[in-house]
């Protein structure tokens, strides 16, 4: 983590749910703002939020927020952001610079991109940490330590913003990246858009299922599948606004994907084993790379405590 203390004066968090919360925990946990003012869509959540005290201030609405904050994070889902950004636009100060963190980018050009008046430095970034909860209460100071956040600014984009809000981020954690929105969009769609697709649809075959009974499923899920209703928890306005947002490359990862089952399907029907062990040991490779890079527990069953009812 880089250095803490105070990196701005007013920051303005539109949406406390688990991004906007773990923001405001992790620069109290820093002292990384002088001052964080807060808004959600519901009168609720903004009352939870100054209880739990991640914020200083809540505002009934996102314009008084935004209002001379020196930093505005918008963290609502993605479909919804234009639309605030719309709303808070006037309020705006000069200097100011806004960003998001949104799991989809190329559309936050179209729909942030034109709203965001002159004199104010829009950047937007995307932290590659969550879970499957949401809301004010979900949040924790440490989700971004050591995870990457992307930040992927339009060419002629004010260097010196783009370091200042990277400072930010490592403050809060994060390393930084730096990608084209739409090639931000790609890795996403594989790394992240398509798993969580896999498992809301496996889950829901499960569901469906008739010969084998939702008891069952629920009884032996330690077999594996269990795993994959993590994925399949998340929260379904995020998850539809993802798939409305990058369709072109969700659209070409899952051809991919169809393509690549249909084969691994030939090598079970033809009895391919030399086929299907090659594909295993390839896949297991994966995983040690990723626990090499810090962004996974190498510890068994993702370090899940007490648990020998595996399989
Ligand atoms: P969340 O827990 O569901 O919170 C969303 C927040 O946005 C809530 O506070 C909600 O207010 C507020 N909101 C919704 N519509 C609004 C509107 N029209 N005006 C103002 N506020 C509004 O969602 P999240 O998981 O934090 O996700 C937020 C963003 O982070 C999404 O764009 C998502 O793509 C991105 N992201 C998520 C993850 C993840 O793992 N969850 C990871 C990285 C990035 P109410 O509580 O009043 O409804």
């Amino acid at each position: 983590m880089s250095g803490t203390g105070q990196h701005f004066e007013r920051v303005a968090l539109i949406g406390l749910g688990l991004i906007g919360s773990s923001l405001g925990h992790a620069m109290k946990r820093g002292g990384l703002a002088g001052e964080i003012v807060g808004y959600a869509r519901s009168a609720q959540t903004r009352a939870r939020a100054l209880e739990i005290g991640f914020v200083d201030r809540v505002e009934d609405t996102a314009g008084a927020a935004a209002e001379a904050a020196d930093l505005v994070i918008l963290c609502t889902p993605v479909g919804i952001v234009g639309q605030v950004a719309a709303e808070i636009a006037p309020y705006l100060k000069a200097g100011a610079i806004l960003t998001d963190v949104g799991s989809v980018k190329a559309s936050l050009g179209r729909d942030v991109g034109p709203c965001v008046p002159e004199g104010v430095h829009f950047i937007p970034g995307h932290p590659i940490a969550g879970t499957e909860q949401s809301g004010p209460d979900a949040g924790f100071a440490h989700l971004f330590d050591g995870r990457w956040c992307i930040l992927t600014p339009v060419p002629g984009t004010d260097p010196q913003a783009v370091e200042k809000l990277s400072r930010f981020w490592e403050s809060c954690g994060s390393k930084i990246d730096h990608m084209e929105p739409q090639h931000h969009d790609l890795v996403l769609a594989i790394t992240s858009h398509l798993p969580h697709l896999i498992a809301y649809n496996i889950v829901g075959t499960a569901d469906d299922l008739e010969t084998v009974t939702k008891s069952e499923v629920i009884k032996y899920s330690a077999g594996g599948f269990r795993d994959f209703t993590r994925l399949a928890a998340s929260d379904p306005t995020m998850w539809r606004d993802v798939c409305l947002n990058n369709r072109e490359a969700i659209l070409e990862m899952l051809g991919r994907f169809s393509e690549d089952l249909a084969a691994l399907q030939r090598a079970i029907r033809w009895g391919d084993g030399d086929g299907l062990f090659d594909l295993f040991t390839r896949t297991r490779d994966i995983r040690r790379s990723i626990i090499d890079a810090g962004q996974e527990s190498a510890k068994p069953n993702f370090g899940r405590e007490s648990d020998t009812s595996l399989k």
